[in-house]
Formats: C-alpha cells, sequence, structure tokens
C-alpha cells in the first residue's frame, strides 16, 4: 500500500541541455525537492515536496528549471473536485485539521473588480498631479464635533492622531509568524514613505525599536510581549479581537518557532507553543472591551489613539458601532481575504464576507448613527492594487491595510504554506539559515517602492476625478459605479449601477 494516496500537485520540468550542475536549486529548496544522486550522477527532483515557491526556478543561473501544475486529474466531477478529493487522503492519513497560510482564495466575487471610478470630462476639470497639489495626508484617530481656531491654530485639545502621508499601512505581522528581517524591511519602509507598520501580536523586538514611533503595537489575547514600556513605545494601539482569515477563533505559533529571539520578545518560555486563545479572557461584551480601551488609554496617558481589530462577519455593522461607541479612536475591519501565517483551511475558506460588503455596511451604519465622524476606519484583506485603495476610500474608508501586498513586494510567491515555517523566501520563517534570505535594506527599498509607486498612481486617479484632496473622496460613493452586480448588492454597497 503507498504511504500517501496523494500525488504530487506540480511538475519540476529540468531542461538538461541548459543545466550546468551547479547545484543551486538544491542549496536554494528547504523543502529537499532537488538532490544530487549520487548513484545515477545525475539531478533528481522529488516532485511530491515541491510546493510551487519559484526559489529554484528564479534563482537558477541558466533558467533550466520551470515547474507547472500536474495535468494529472481525477475524473471530471463537477461536485468531487481535485482539492476535495486530495483533502480527505490528507485527513484520513493524519486525522488532523488541514492547515493553510495566507488569504482565503476560493472563488468567490471579488468586489473591488466589480466597482469602476468616475473621471472629469468637460464640465468638472481634471487636475494634473504633476502640475498641481494632490493631498493624500490622511489623520487616524478620533475627531472632536467642533474645532475652534485662534490666531495660533487649532485651540483647545485635539484627541492624539496619526498622520500617514499615503493612506496606506502596513497590517499586523508578528515576529514569529514572519522573520525579523521581513518586519525589519517593513518598519524602516513605513520610516521612509511616512505610513505605519504594526508589529502584530508578538511584542517589539529590540532590533524594531528604533522603528517604534512608526509602530502600532497590538494588544491580542495572549497578551504576548505587552508591557507599560511596550505600549507607551509605539504610535498607537490596536487591540486585536479577530482576524479576516479566522473570525472566531485564536493563534497558535508552534513551540519549533519560538527560538530565544521569538521566547524573549514575547515573555514566554523557549520552545513552548504561543496559543492566543479564540476570545481575550477579559471581554465578553462591549463594556468589558471599553474597560480594556480605557485601561490602555489610562496606561498611556490619552496621548495615544487605541483601536480595536474585528474580522468581517455577518453583524459587523453592529459590532463596529459598540466598538466606537465603546471608545475605540479608529476601527480596522479585517475581511476574509486577509492573510494569515496559519489558519484551519475550512474556516479560512467558509467564515467571514468580504470586506467590500463589509465596509459599505459598517460606513452606512456609523452614518446612520451619526457616530462616522467620531473614528477612524481601516479596511484590510484583499487589497491588491492603488485602485482597491481608492475604491476603498470612496466607500468609506480612511486608510488601508496591506499585509499579503506587502510581502509579495519582499519577495513572496503565495505558495500559502507560511505554516509550515520552511519559506525558502526568507518571510515566514524563524529559520536563521532562510531568514538571512531577506535583506532588511533591499526589503525596506522594495516596500518604500510599492508605496510610492501606489502613492503615485493614486494621485493621478484622483485627479483623473477631479479631486485635489483624498479626504474629498472618504465616502463619496458618487465617484464609483458597480458592474455585474445584482440590486441587493448595489443595495448594500450604496453605489449605482455603471450607465445610471
Ligand atoms: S539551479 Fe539550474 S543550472 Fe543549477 S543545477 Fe539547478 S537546474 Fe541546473
Ligand atoms: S510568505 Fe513564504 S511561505 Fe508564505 S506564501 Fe509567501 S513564499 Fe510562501
Amino acid at each position: 500500500m503507498a504511504i500517501t494516496m496523494k500525488t504530487a500537485s506540480y511538475k519540476i520540468i529540468r531542461d538538461h541541455d541548459r543545466c550546468i550542475e551547479c547545484l543551486v536549486c538544491v542549496r536554494q529548496c528547504s523543502n529537499g525537492v532537488h538532490r544530487w544522486d549520487e548513484d545515477y550522477m545525475c539531478l533528481v527532483s522529488d516532485e511530491a515536496e515541491c510546493v510551487n515557491c519559484h526559489r529554484c526556478v528564479v534563482f537558477c543561473p541558466t533558467q533550466a528549471l520551470n515547474v507547472v501544475a500536474s495535468p494529472l486529474d481525477f475524473k471530471t466531477n463537477a461536485n468531487w473536485r481535485k482539492p476535495d478529493i486530495e483533502q480527505i487522503y490528507l485527513q484520513a492519513e493524519t486525522g488532523g485539521t488541514l492547515l493553510v497560510g495566507m488569504g482565503n482564495d476560493r472563488p468567490y466575487p471579488v468586489y473591488w473588480d466589480h466597482l469602476l471610478l468616475n473621471a472629469s470630462q468637460v464640465t468638472n476639470p481634471s487636475i494634473d498631479p504633476l502640475r498641481e497639489p494632490v493631498e493624500l495626508k490622511t489623520f487616524i484617530g478620533r475627531k472632536p464635533d467642533t474645532v475652534h481656531f485662534g490666531s495660533e491654530g487649532v485651540e483647545g485639545e485635539f484627541p492624539p492622531q496619526l498622520e500617514l502621508d499615503v493612506p496606506v499601512m502596513f497590517s499586523a505581522m508578528s515576529f514569529g509568524s514572519i522573520s525579523l528581517n521581513a518586519q525589519k524591511s517593513l518598519a524602516r519602509a513605513a520610516v521612509e514613505t511616512g505610513i505605519y507598520w504594526n508589529c502584530g501580536e508578538g511584542g517589539l523586538h529590540p532590533e524594531v525599536r528604533p522603528y517604534a514611533d512608526r509602530a502600532v503595537v497590538q494588544v491580542a489575547s495572549g497578551r504576548f510581549g505587552v508591557s507599560v514600556d511596550y505600549l507607551k513605545s509605539g504610535a498607537a494601539i490596536e487591540i486585536k479581537i479577530g482576524q479576516g482569515a479566522k473570525p472566531g477563533i485564536g493563534g497558535h505559533l508552534p513551540g519549533e518557532k519560538v527560538g530565544p529571539e521569538v521566547s524573549r520578545t514575547r515573555m514566554i518560555p523557549l520552545g513552548t507553543d504561543a496559543i492566543s486563545p479564540a476570545p481575550h479572557h477579559d471581554i465578553y461584551s462591549i463594556e468589558d472591551l471599553r474597560q480594556l480601551i480605557f485601561s490602555l488609554k489610562e496606561a498611556t496617558e490619552y496621548a495615544k489613539p487605541v483601536g480595536v481589530k474585528i474580522a468581517a462577519v455577518h453583524n459587523v455593522a453592529a459590532i463596529a458601532s459598540g466598538s466606537v461607541r465603546a471608545g475605540a479612536d479608529f476601527l480596522v475591519i479585517d475581511g476574509f481575504r486577509g492573510g494569515t501565517g496559519a489558519a484551519p483551511l475550512r474556516i479560512r475558506d467558509n467564515i467571514g464576507i468580504p470586506i467590500e460588503l463589509a465596509l459599505a455596511a459598517v460606513d452606512s451604519r456609523l452614518r446612520e448613527e451619526g457616530i462616522r465622524n467620531t473614528v477612524s476606519l481601516v479596511v484590510a484583506g484583499g487589497i491588491r492594487n492603488s485602485a482597491d485603495v481608492v475604491k476603498a476610500i470612496a466607500l468609506g474608508a480612511d486608510a488601508v491595510y496591506i499585509g499579503t501586498a506587502a510581502l509579495i513586494a519582499l519577495g513572496c510567491h503565495m505558495c500559502q504554506k507560511c505554516y509550515q515555517g520552511k519559506c525558502n523566501w526568507g518571510i515566514a520563517t524563524t529559520n536563521p539559515y532562510l531568514t538571512k534570505r531577506v535583506n532588511p535594506e533591499v526589503g525596506a527599498r522594495r516596500a518604500a517602492n510599492l508605496i510610492r509607486a501606489w502613492a503615485h498612481e493614486i494621485k493621478e486617479m484622483l485627479g483623473g476625478m477631479g479631486i485635489n484632496a483624498i479626504e474629498s473622496l472618504r465616502g463619496n460613493r458618487l465617484h464609483l459605479r458597480g458592474i455585474g452586480l445584482g440590486p441587493k448588492e448595489l443595495e448594500i454597497l450604496q453605489v449605482k449601477a455603471a450607465g445610471e
């Protein structure tokens, strides 16, 4: 009987005329796919171990390698598809939950692709951002009902704000789930581009402390790395209630990834599993959430905005409203396409709702209740490019978080095996040999380039719409039109159909 009934998902094609037998592919693959066979004196590949991360393909000096999806399939069947059958084989072998990395990849509608932006023509002139200023500055934090201006500018106390040069931030990715070099790259890029990064629930490693004034520090259910010093070091505090990739469940960093550095930073014993419980054990109501928000504000002398991150679920609008009333200065809503280092496959693929619908529902609800202006809305979970950012802001967001897009800028090739800790690109791993593959200087340059490129594109799109400040676009759904959407979806999004 075969050890496994699952066959290889990928086929490795090696062009032997091009191959110079340099063994780069052997050294680059942490999955042990490529091997020099001493008996046959040739290179062989164990395709069953291949995760299609492209590391060997990119680094092969003679472009001798290619990886393609295996053409082997089961008999065509509309109900029992290949992944369904293979997943049963795996569970029958292991008796365990199926794990996966990155965000929901099922073919649910991507609403960003069903929304079109407006442009000025004749009656409302467009703006050329190369000749006229287009302002992208965005402030994240609670806004007062009225502002008084005196000779010295704004008078009176103004709630603490994060000041972003571009309405994009790097979302929560903890040290442990990603490598220190990856985190350092994002931190440096945030400082360079005038945005913020988020250290996730893994504490602040001493090597990223120099970038802490651009960090959002997270307080999650495991309270890893949380101390008064930690809270005071960051620019803002984010209470993580939920995550789009795994709403309703906690987190689990396996003990193998808890080496000396992670252990020190998270303030947990070496080699122990870091389990974040599903709920915060001190939050069972909006009143409890309010107590935590104000404890954190007290601890940091009301000098930093305190936000709440929730996953986009069915009653997201009501939860958002409660969180605002509980005192959140900013609200983060994470859609079901949000990435993760590890999530149970069934949870990731079947729980939560798309961020586009959640955002529209939350923005509408907060407006109806007259409390939209008291809070900033940050959305996450599947933002892929600058057009998605512009659409999100027109739908009602103040800013977006990007996670997967930022990791792709660092070199991620979306193999979705982050939970294995063997990331060949040195990103989702704490293995010292692999983490060296991310050079923080190069990583920071790439991530900063991405933000700058998006900033240029956002300005061009705003200019085309005749808008000279991103603030003027926020929640302005007249600049959106829906295409290929049903009446109920248009109603929830509160956008007109294209042609209307
Ligand atoms: S990296 Fe390319 S050239 Fe080098 S051994 Fe592998 S396939 Fe051959
Ligand atoms: S971070 Fe690494 S392991 Fe995760 S999807 Fe990207 S390349 Fe794969």
